[in-house]
């Protein structure tokens, strides 16, 4: 018997929506599959402060550093938005992120065939395309020092940010890209500006050696990422694995997202270091926000959510094949043609809620199973 602990964050908005939903999937797979799951649920963002007066407390944190993996919701809405800076709902998000290090960041794009028409792209260049863009989470522009908008002594502002990468950052993200790419096909591309950034020429080095020193196994490419963001729209099914700092991680995962269709499909993985059991310590949450304008509706889409489950099994517990018969039973529903309102195109076709999606998957699962 497999066996994990897991930390259930709802959130905001449509987060704990969702994770109902969530929560009927994991319930399936304990009674039908050879799994366990010790599962706590606390709160985080609006619905942490409504109880707490603060975004993350201190109790859940300390619960957040001792499961296998977090699960989260969405955070936010706008009953908080005139909140100082420190105490609104996205703070609690980025002091999880930071307080567990988790470094790495893992965002798949993936293009189920019957969503292969939602793209902005031509069917035939994004059917069936499976890539993982792994970003560097906690170095580079956005936390390098100094930063600031400043005065020059003539009156004229000016403003500064700051790419710091230090050899160990780009080792464990490095390491974190070859240990995915190693479960899938074994390509990694890895993305910088060597061209014109020395933080590009170190970053270039170290993911070259770690390859050679670790992970002989992996076909390892360079690209400067001008270059891969072009080929990203124009062949994005030559990639498998890209591993990439911070900023442009940023950029190319929204990029490779808009591949796929709806934000409502996206899930997402933070990864850290390994914590006392030998995991590494983890974050899953689906891409999208708390989806004020649709929350209580009924019309959210729990796919999102849904598939960051799935990494969970695949990533933390590894559980490949529950991983494998819930992604292949969201596709069957998809190719179904069930679908909640973001990825309806005719708006003469009643579209699914939330829970006749899930419904609909767990009848998947039955038949799969
Ligand atoms: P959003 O992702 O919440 O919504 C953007 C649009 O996509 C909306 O039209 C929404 O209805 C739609 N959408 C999002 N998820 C969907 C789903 N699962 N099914 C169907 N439609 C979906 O982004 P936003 O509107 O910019 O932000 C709303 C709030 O969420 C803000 O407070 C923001 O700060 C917060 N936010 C939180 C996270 C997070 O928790 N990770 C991420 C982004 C935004």
């Amino acid at each position: 018997m497999k066996t994990g602990s897991l930390l259930i964050l709802p959130g905001d908005g449509i987060g704990p929506e969702v994770m109902d939903e969530v929560c009927r999937i994991i319930d399936w797979f304990e009674s039908k599959r050879d799994i366990q799951f010790d599962k706590s649920f606390d709160l985080v963002g609006g619905a942490a402060f409504d109880q707490y007066k603060t975004p993350l407390s201190d109790d859940t944190l300390a619960k957040a550093n001792e499961v296998d993996a977090i699960l989260l919701g969405a955070v936010g809405g706008p009953k908080y938005d005139k909140l100082d800076f420190s105490l609104k709902p996205e703070r609690g998000l980025l002091k999880l992120r930071k307080e567990l290090d988790l470094y790495s960041n893992l965002r798949p794009a993936q293009c189920f065939d019957a969503l292969s028409e939602y793209s902005s792209l031509k069917s035939e260049i994004v059917s069936g395309l499976d890539i993982m863009i792994v970003r560097e989470l906690s170095s580079g522009s956005y936390f390098g020092e100094p930063r600031g908008i400043k005065n020059k002594e003539n009156g004229e502002r000016y403003a500064i940010n700051t790419t710091y990468y230090s050899e160990n950052e780009i080792r464990r993200v490095a390491r974190s890209a070859f240990e995915i790419a190693a479960k899938r096909t074994g390509k990694v591309c890895s993305m910088e500006k060597a061209n014109v950034m020395e933080v590009g020429v170190l970053w270039r080095e170290v993911v070259q050696d770690i390859r050679d020193k670790e992970f002989p196994q992996i076909e390892l490419t360079h690209m400067y990422a001008d270059a891969g963001a072009m080929q990203l729209v124009r062949w994005p099914k030559q990639f498998d694995v890209i591993v990439t700092d911070n900023l442009f991680g940023d950029l190319l995962s929204d990029c490779a997202a808009m591949l796929t269709g709806s934000l409502g499909m996206l899930p997402s993985a933070s990864l850290g270091n390994k914590n006392a059991n030998g995991k590494l310590k983890a974050m899953y949450e689906p891409v999208h926000g708390s989806a004020p304008d649709i929350s209580g509706k009924g019309l959210a889409n729990p796919i999102a959510c849904i598939l960051s489950f799935s990494m969970a099994l695949r990533y933390t517990f590894d559980c490949k094949r529950e991983a494998d018969i819930l992604d292949k039973s969201v596709e069957k529903v998809l190719r179904n043609g069930i679908r909640t309102a973001d990825l309806l195109q005719k708006k003469n076709k009643k579209p699914a809620s939330t829970s006749e999606v899930c419904d609909e998957i767990i009848r998947e699962l039955e038949l799969a199973n």
